[in-house]
């Protein structure tokens, strides 16, 4: 990055080092809490995304054939620098995306951890050995790197959606592209300089900005083999569509609309602190966030007073204080669908319970604020409920009894995650075999699964068969080979046949 007058500009990434490329068009980039362009974001032209994409073939040809210790070695020594750079990343974190300083460090703790998992890659990519399957013959197996693959990336987790991809593609030896959010773009590029510190040879790590034009680039390219996709839903299908007609394997994580269920006999104050805290943390920018708290019978008068103290009390401010609980929302467009959406169940009837329309932050006027906000009363055709709003605003939805709870889940297009609070063991068994949703919490609101896990949604919150990271991601990042072998110790003892082989 280089520094003119007040603004950044930020560069690409390419072929190991920063690069401003040949592109003319630049995107500003902003400061949510202030609402002040901070950087210049440079986009890609088609040159640029060939000499990208050039760069990461010819990398990934001696990267997948490096040997599993090096790789290793290259991991590890990245692990340790990103957990020495948590503070540097964390402030280009909050300085973009506006989240609070502690809920920026959580996030790039959660990607250490996709980090530490894929230093087991030596382990996670043993091959299986069948001895004597016919006579003299031996079978065995193993999975090679797909080659070059792209990652584009949403801005709501600058650092942690990056690393469910990048370390997961290189320790199984291909070339990764990232192409990250245009609003949260600089924690990308001090990525790329740890991993180049960490050892990691020129093209294995890229980063490239662009707008539609370079994705579309990405998508077709004859010489990029993967695709993995987070962000909203209508893109991971376009995405989808556009990648696999191009022959590309692809996976795609798209938006949610999450509820929490809460149920009588669940201890209520808990249940509120919980629910509160997933539905208001990072503003509600994040793909696990509780937008939907569904309250079950006599549950519902009692949570929602005790969930509109907790929204009262939340402290919106700028991210860099450190007593904010939540920082702004990422663009004035945000604010905006938010606000029409907020008034729009308000006008079809839903009770506002707390309204935090018209925040206003002392000091940061021009910052792009929205407060925590309940609705209670909301009702399955307002498009409080039908659109994912992806701001500080929890709905509520009454229904009588558990069991109409699952099926208002289950009738939602979204299956990304979901939550169950209750004391009743019974219960939670019965919502966890019953909801047709991809990850499930337990008197546990926000069940982003550990690392040696994968993460990933059903229904219109994934399109492709493999999660991210975890098991699948390393059967995503390779493909596998499986070898049937003899070596006869005469030539007449193989018994060639023109039949069809036969054990
Ligand atoms: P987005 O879909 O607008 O953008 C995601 C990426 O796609 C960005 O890099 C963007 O530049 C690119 N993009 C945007 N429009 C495009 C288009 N028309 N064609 C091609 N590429 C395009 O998402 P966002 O606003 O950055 O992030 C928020 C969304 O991401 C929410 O819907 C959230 O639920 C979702 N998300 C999902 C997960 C998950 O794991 N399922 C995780 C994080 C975020």
């Amino acid at each position: 990055m280089t520094t003119t007058l007040e603004t950044l500009t930020i560069n690409h990434f390419i072929n190991g080092a920063e690069a401003e490329g040949t592109g003319t068009a630049t995107k500003p980039v902003y400061n949510p809490a202030t609402g002040a362009v901070t950087g210049e974001l440079r986009l890609a032209s088609r040159e640029d995304l060939e000499a990208t994409v050039a760069a990461a073939k010819k990398a990934a040809e001696s990267w997948g054939d490096i040997s599993l210790a090096k790789r290793t070695a290259v991991l590890f020594k990245f692990r340790e620098l990103v957990a020495n750079h948590v503070d540097e990343l964390a402030q280009l974190i909050t300085a973009e995306h506006g989240k609070v300083l502690s809920d920026a460090k959580g996030e790039i703790g959660r990607g250490l951890e996709v980090i530490e998992f894929a230093c087991g890659i030596p382990t996670l990519l043993k091959g299986e050995y069948s001895d004597q399957v016919s006579t003299g013959i031996d079978v065995f197996s193993f999975r090679e790197p797909i080659g070059v693959v792209a990652g584009i990336t949403p801005f709501n987790f600058p650092v942690m959606v990056p690393l469910w991809m990048a370390p997961m593609a290189i320790a199984t030896g291909n070339a990764f592209i990232l192409k990250p959010s245009g609003n949260v773009p600089s924690a990308a590029m001090l990525l790329a300089r740890l991993f180049q510190q960490a050892g990691l040879p020129d093209g294995v790590f890229q980063v490239l900005h662009g707008d539609r034009e370079t994705i579309s680039g990405l998508l077709t390219h004859p010489d990029v083999d993967g695709i993995s996709f987070v962000g909203s839903t209508p893109v991971a299908k376009h995405i989808t569509e556009v990648a696999t007609a191009h022959g590309k394997r692809v996976q795609a994580l798209g938006g949610a609309k999450n509820h929490a269920i809460i149920l009588p006999d669940a201890d209520l104050d808990n249940a509120a602190d919980h629910v509160a805290a997933a539905a208001f943390g990072s503003a509600g920018q994040r793909c696990m966030a509780i937008s939907v708290a569904v309250a079950v019978g006599d549950a519902a008068d009692l949570l929602v007073r005790k969930v509109k103290e907790r929204a009262l009390d939340v402290k919106v401010k700028n991210g860099t204080e450190s007593d904010a609980d939540m920082g702004p929302v990422i663009t004035p467009a945000s604010k905006q669908f938010i606000l029409k959406t907020v008034t729009e169940a308000e006008q079809a009837g839903a009770a506002m319970v707390v309204d935090g329309r018209d925040l206003v932050v002392p000091g940061h006027e021009d910052g792009f604020w929205v407060g925590p906000t309940v609705i209670d009363h909301v009702k399955t055709e307002m498009t409080a409920y039908t659109e994912e709003i992806f701001g500080p605003v929890l709905v509520v939805v009454r229904v009588d009894t558990l069991e109409d709870g699952i099926k208002l889940i289950n009738a939602n297009p979204y299956g990304n995650g979901t939550a169950i609070f209750t004391s009743s063991g019974a219960a939670a068994r019965k919502f966890q075999r019953s909801v047709d949703v991809g990850m499930i919490g337990i008197n546990v609101p926000l069940p982003v699964p550990v690392a040696y896990y994968s993460f990933g949604g059903w229904k219109a919150s994934l399109f492709g068969d493999k999660h991210i990271y975890g098991p699948e991601g390393v059967s995503f990042y390779t493909r596998g080979k499986v070898i049937t072998s003899r070596w006869p110790e005469t030539h007449h003892a193989s018994g060639a046949s023109y039949n069809f082989p036969s054990n």
